[in-house]
């Protein structure tokens, strides 16, 4: 069975996150949506409210299913059997930084290697930080984050 793994802060979850699950569950058996803990990366919305959206989100995926992990993702991999870390890239700064986690990932671990999916030219300007800026001053969001889940994550991220 091929699966890979999809870390991310999802801070929150949005279409752009979205378009990746749903591109990465045609391409493997099992996709497993991991919440991470970014130590870089001051949280703003709890973890387990993170995890109640991106569960929802991911609902009508049946093969996808949504975890969470405090530790390295290289440990997560290994634990797990995992092989394929999948991350996405918005233009080509982002291809850069991520081309660099994923080398240091490889040498912490080497069984994981990472797929790089280019961002949908819809959702390339699509970002939670964004999201939540716009959120934060009562602006509509609709557009950028999962059917559904608008008003949550507004009231989540209102000030
Ligand atoms: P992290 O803190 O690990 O970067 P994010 O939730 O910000 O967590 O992002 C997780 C992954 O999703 C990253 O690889 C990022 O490039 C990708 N991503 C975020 N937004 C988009 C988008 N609009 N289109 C494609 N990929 C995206």
């Amino acid at each position: 069975m091929s699966s890979c793994v999809f870390p991310g802060s999802f801070d929150p979850v949005t279409k752009g996150h979205m378009d990746l699950i749903q591109r990465a569950a045609v391409l493997y058996d099992q996709v497993t949506v991991t919440l991470m803990i970014n130590v870089n990366k001051h949280g703003c919305i709890p973890p387990e409210k993170r995890m109640e959206l991106l569960r929802k989100a991911c609902a009508d995926l049946p093969n996808v299913k949504v975890d969470r992990w405090d530790g390295l993702l290289t440990d997560y991999m290994r634990n797990n059997g995992e092989r394929c870390i999948l991350r996405g890239a918005r233009d080509t700064a982002e291809f850069e930084s991520e081309y660099r986690a994923a080398v240091i990932n490889r040498q912490i671990c080497p069984q994981a290697e990472t797929l790089i999916l280019p961002a949908s030219p819809e959702y390339c300007a699509v970002s939670s930080s964004t999201v939540r800026e716009i959120a934060a001053f009562g602006g509509s969001i609709v557009p950028f984050v999962p059917k559904g889940l608008a008003k949550e994550i507004g009231r989540l991220l209102s000030k």
